[in-house]
Formats: structure tokens, sequence, C-alpha cells
């Protein structure tokens, strides 16, 4: 019996190494599916410990595409630690739209910003394409200060969600309008050029700097903003993958914080991990890595600043999981993931929601997508 056991252990053991062997040799096609490790970030813990009953302060970071796989990859990547391991408060989302099954990043955007269900497509009004009322203009209108970042053009679905009002999420250049219309404090992300490339001959930069704005491209010039009212385009449409763009979305979380919390009306944030969803589309392991290691990092921006403010809401989701990811086999000592996808499309599971801070109990257990944006409404008095 024990020789048996140890013919089974070797042959075990044979498996595992052949494994292993085959990810240097991948073939072209599985070379995207399986991380093979790299460079490991330290995570710090904070503790969850609330001033007060109710937030004064909502930051809610939305990964766009993310679902537990692709948490679960970026975990493994960093050998077990990420920022989003301090949440204490966890519970799950439903994210169908109006009109179908599987939602766009447009009608999970808006029933994140609104709380209404509406149509594929749609940002910021309901089904019959009329404008619904975002949490970020209600703060606005009670005098909290407001914020939104991406690593998108701050054009594109999940941000123009929280601030436009458009039938369609294509129409960049009214989007980028709506962004007139309101009193945003700060914004950061791509898309300058649907700001002064525009249709209609205006130069929404130059309005934008009428209207009292720093308006800036560099990162470096933006991250060093203390005060006053921020835009910050980076890139002429989306910004670039991490080897390209660094570290623009945590340093865009805490300039964005920075600026937001000196309103003593407090204030509302929203900050996207935008190409978590496109590298699902690609079926991209490494990317979808990147991405959410990326995100994390921005997570912990906020959540260094949350522990210590001990009045701000920290809520994490996703508007929908992106490529049916599973993860196949991996190594959390190594850091290796294989992951394996059903679709290049966005799918119906639900996806998880994390939440620190004062109100965080409200947030567990399974809800839908729209119930999101109410309880955040309720916590802040919207
Ligand atoms: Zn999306």
């Amino acid at each position: 019996m024990k020789r048996l056991l140890t013919i089974v252990f070797s042959f075990f053991l044979l498996f595992n190494l052949a494994a292993q062997e085959n990810y240097k040799t991948l073939s072209k096609e599985d070379s995207v599916k399986i991380y093979l490790g790299g460079e490991v970030y330290e995570v710090k813990n904070y503790l969850e410990k609330s001033k007060v009953q109710k937030p004064k302060n909502v930051i809610l970071m939305i990964g766009d595409g993310m679902g537990v796989s692709q948490i679960h990859a970026g975990l493994t990547a960093n050998k077990g630690n990420l920022f989003l391991n301090n949440f204490k408060k966890a519970g799950f989302s439903t994210t169908s739209s109006s009109n179908n099954y599987i939602t766009d990043s447009a009608a999970g955007g808006t029933a994140l910003s609104t709380g209404v269900k509406t149509y594929n497509g749609a940002i910021g009004v309901n089904p019959d394409t009329i404008s619904v009322k975002t949490i970020l203009e209600m703060a606005e209108e009670k005098g909290m200060a407001t914020g939104l970042a991406s690593t998108s053009s701050i054009t594109h679905a999940t941000p123009a969600s929280f601030i436009a009002h458009q039938p369609s999420r294509n129409m960049y250049e009214e989007i980028a309008g709506d962004f007139l219309k309101t009193d945003i404090d700060v914004f950061i992300g791509g898309g300058y050029k649907h700001f002064t490339e525009r249709k209609d001959g205006r130069n929404l930069a130059d309005e934008l700097r009428q209207k009292g704005y720093t308006v800036l491209q560099d990162l470096e010039a933006i991250s060093k903003v203390k005060k006053g009212k921020l835009a910050g385009l980076t890139a002429p449409e989306h910004n670039g993958r991490v080897n390209e763009r660094g570290n623009l979305l945590p340093v865009a979380t805490e300039t964005a914080i920075n600026i937001l919390k000196k309103d003593k009306d407090g204030f509302f944030l929203m900050v996207e991990g935008s190409q978590i969803d496109w590298a699902g589309h690609q079926n991209n392991t490494i990317y979808i890595i990147e991405e959410m290691l990326d995100f994390d990092k921005s997570i912990g921006k906020a959540l260094k600043f949350a522990a210590k403010n001990k009045e701000t809401l920290l809520v994490v989701t996703a508007d929908h999981e992106t490529g049916g990811m599973g993860i196949n086999g991996g190594d959390i000592e190594k850091g290796i993931v294989k992951a394996g996808y059903t679709t290049g499309g966005h799918t119906g599971l639900m996806v998880p929601v994390f939440a620190f801070g004062p109100g965080a109990e409200n947030f567990t257990g399974i809800m839908d997508n729209t119930d999101i944006a109410k309880k955040i409404m309720k916590l802040l008095g919207l």
C-alpha cells in the first residue's frame, strides 16, 4: 500500500513538474493566458475604526469587468496579499440591465450612479432616455466636493455615467460638453481631444480655464495640485497600459482625495480601473493582472486616507465581469496564474462588493447594482 502511494505520489509530482515546464514553452495563444509571476508589492494593514455612524465622504471604486477570478488572479500574482484583504465587509451585486441579461458598462455605470436600471448604451438616462440625477450631481447640490478618475478616457462609459446624460455612450463630444454643465471639482483621465478637437469648434479646455479650472496634461504637474478645480486630461483618448501610463491611477486617486478633502461638507469621488475590462475582452491574463494590481494599489491609496480619516466610506465593486474568466491552475508561492475564458464579451455573473468605514455593514449579502447607489445616497443623506 505504502509503495503504491509512493508511486502515485511520484506520478503526481512528475505530472506537476511537467505542467510547470510547459509554462516555459507556451504556444502563442496560451502565452498571454498564463502569468508566470512578476514584481510583488507590499500591502499594509489598515484598521477600520469609524468615528461616526454615517460617512461624511464616499469613495466608490469600480473595477470595470472585475469578477472574483480577476481578483483571485491578482491575489495569486501578488503572492496572497492585496489591499482588498483589508476589507471585512463584503457581498455580491447582480448586474443585468433593463433590456439585457448581460449589461454593458454604460447601463452598469448608470445603475451604480443613479440607482436606476436602464438599457445598454445609456449614459445617465432612464429607459425612456430621460435624464436621471446621479450621486455626483446630488452631492454637488448638497455642497459637497466631487471628483472622477479613470484610466480610460474620462468621457468613456463608466465615468460618463456619473456626470453626463446622453442616449448613447458613443457621444463622446456631447459627454465632454456635459462636464461644463456641472461644478465637478476634480477629474483626471484621458480624453483631451473630446474637449478640444470638436465638430462644434468649441475648445472646452479654454472654457474650463474660464470657469476657474487648472487644465493639465502632465501627470507630474497634476500630482502637484493641492487645491482649487482641476481638469487632468492625461491622453488624447484612452491612457495606455501600465507600462506606458505608469502609476497614473494611484497618483490620480491620491491627488483627487488631497484636493477634495478640503471641503468641510465632505466629498464624493468615483475611481475606475477601466482596463481590467479591456484585458478581459482580450482574454489576456497578463494584462488582467497588471490592471488588477494597479487598481488594488489605487485602493491602497484610498484605504490609507479612509483609515486615518475615519469618516469616509470606501466601496469597491464592478459593473460586470468580463471574459467568463476561470482560474485553471497556478502557484501562490511563485505568483503563477493559469486562466481560461468562456467568452470575449461580458458575462451575467454576480460581481463582488467590498466596503470599509462607516456604513460598510450595509453592503453585505446579495444586492442589486441599483441598491449600491441607493445605499450610498441614503448614507450621505442625498
Ligand atoms: Zn464595464
